[in-house]
């Protein structure tokens, strides 16, 4: 089974569709399907009935859409390139991300 790396929060850059090369910030992870949301990116327009019990408007509403992790890649805080991530071992002997680019952890 492939393990998923993204993390919540994690800067990840979008590789394929119409936000194809834009960055944003990882709110939620689904991991049974492999699918993360993404801030501001992969937006779907849906159409919503008007709902007088929560006071809801109808009309159009604009909602991120969770992108397939295939779609993504982890860009890195130092250097910021879309960058695929290495694990090491600190003194400690704690796990740590780093980046192959730039030789950081994050
Ligand atoms: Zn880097």
């Amino acid at each position: 089974m492939r393990k998923m790396k993204i993390k919540q929060n994690d800067k990840v850059m979008i590789i394929s569709g119409k936000d194809k090369t834009k960055i944003g910030k990882v709110v939620k992870i689904f991991k049974s399907k492999d699918k993360v949301l993404v801030e501001g990116l992969n937006k779907i327009k849906r159409h919503v009935k008007p709902n007088p019990y929560k006071q809801e408007q109808g009309g159009i509403k604009e909602m991120e859409a969770p992108v397939h992790v295939s779609n993504l890649r982890l860009v890195c805080d130092a250097c910021t390139n879309p960058t695929r991530p290495g694990y090491r071992l600190t003194d400690d002997g704690e796990k740590v991300r780093y980046c192959k680019k730039c030789d950081e952890n994050f």
